[in-house]
């Protein structure tokens, strides 16, 4: 069976795993600092905080954004669940700015007009679909308008570059980043996730999430008279001075990952292949179409949508996946549009209210796109899309 994703882990992967459990330390040793300092430096940002998962990170951003009751957090409706979700866990609201068609990523018109009717708005958190860069100075220019912070869900972007050539990560237009390091996405490090800034208070703001809400680095006391004897520190002191949280990281989680972060562009290069591969097979096919075309060199190729006319063909997307999995290819629909999911329902969210992403979750498949996908493989793949929808035209 071909998946529709997977990792590609090598021996010096294994390797590096091996070498945490033989160091004495394997949670909070030297591996988390290094992961986040070549995360940082490969993005091109001041800070970054590993923690547990990308959705541990969205949970963190959202909180050190200001989202909290009374507030509303906007993303769009053609994501994972989590990206929403961070504005639920922080006590806030949700709310969804539609796609543009053509790139499947958060349309500015959309925004704008979510903007307007959610004033509370304290954090707008686009999504970098598939890999594919969103349109951040127009998005950065009307969450400064707002008053909201913007908050990168580059789960899928590790890797992408923007149109001005900086790294997806660098925060130029944005308050955070967040990535996530979860088996299918660029590299894996078993679960794990990462936020960048380049604001120093927001950094530390992250580090005590992270921990409990403890204080860390110099981070002034509150209770002065306790935390002293005399001019001493006294050395068991510590204050947890908000409430935060248990999402720290492995050892073992972030030497996998730093060893995956040095095979990143080699990775990227095997998928832009792919891609390239895909994009020749199809430009004939009036049936199926790549969901994105624009700006397509600059994306981090996390996952390759095809829109498909399920109707057209007289096939339901559910019978055309059984026949690729009876022959061997496993896709994937990304995504459910979110506010379609029984729990925002549940809180008032509109299915209708984005008639984009209704139209491309109707006709959404994505096909097998990893780094060990072979050249065969992928033929078979081309091949069996191919003869299923000309089968289906006849
Ligand atoms: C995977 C993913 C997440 C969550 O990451 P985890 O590490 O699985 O928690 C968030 N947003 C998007 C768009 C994702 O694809």
């Amino acid at each position: 069976m071909i998946p529709y994703g997977k990792h590609h882990i090598e021996e010096d992967d294994i390797a590096a795993v091996v070498d945490v459990l033989r160091s004495g330390l394997i949670t909070q040793g030297p591996a988390v600092e290094a992961f986040e300092h070549a995360v940082a430096q490969y993005v091109g940002a001041r800070h970054a905080v590993a923690v547990s998962s990308g959705t541990a990170a969205l949970h963190l951003a959202a909180l050190a954004a200001g989202v909290g009751p009374g507030t509303t957090l906007i993303t769009s409706p053609i994501t994972f669940v989590a990206s929403a979700n961070a504005g639920l866990y922080a006590g806030g609201k949700v709310a969804f700015a539609d796609i543009d068609p053509e790139t499947i990523n958060m349309s500015p018109n959309a925004l704008a007009s979510a903007l307007e009717a959610h004033p509370d708005t304290k954090a707008v958190v686009p999504v970098h679909f598939a890999g594919l860069p969103c349109d951040m100075p127009a998005i950065k220019a009307l969450a400064d308008k707002a008053g909201a912070a913007v908050i990168e869900d580059a789960a899928h972007a590790l890797g992408a570059t923007y149109p001005d050539g900086r790294r997806v990560g660098c925060c130029a237009n944005s308050l955070m980043t967040i990535f996530s390091f979860h088996p299918v996405k660029a590299i894996a490090a078993g679960e794990g996730g990462m936020i960048t800034t380049n604001d120093d208070a927001v950094y530390r703001r992250l580090l005590r999430l992270r921990s409990h809400g403890i204080n860390k680095l110099d981070d002034p006391f509150v209770f002065e008279g306790q935390a002293f004897t005399g001019d001493i520190q006294n050395p068991w002191y510590y204050e947890m001075q908000e409430l935060g949280f248990h999402y720290r990281i492995s050892d073992i989680q972030c030497a996998l990952g730093l060893s995956q972060l040095g095979k990143l562009d080699a990775f990227m290069k095997r998928r832009r292949e792919l891609v390239a591969n895909y994009d020749a097979a199809f430009s004939g096919c009036e049936h199926c179409r790549p969901a994105q075309s624009d700006r397509i060199e600059s994306s981090a190729h996390h996952l390759h949508v095809l829109r498909i006319k399920f109707k057209e063909l007289d096939i339901s997307r559910s019978e055309f996946m059984m026949r690729l999995r009876a022959e061997g290819i496993g896709t994937q629909v990304h995504y459910i549009p979110v506010p379609w999911h029984p729990v925002y329902r549940s809180i008032g969210a509109d299915p209708a209210s984005c008639p984009r992403a209704v139209d491309f979750y109707a006709e959404a498949l994505s096909i097998p796109l990893f780094v060990d996908l072979t050249d065969e493989e992928q033929a078979r793949v081309i091949q069996s899309i191919q003869s299923l929808v000309a089968r289906q035209r006849v």
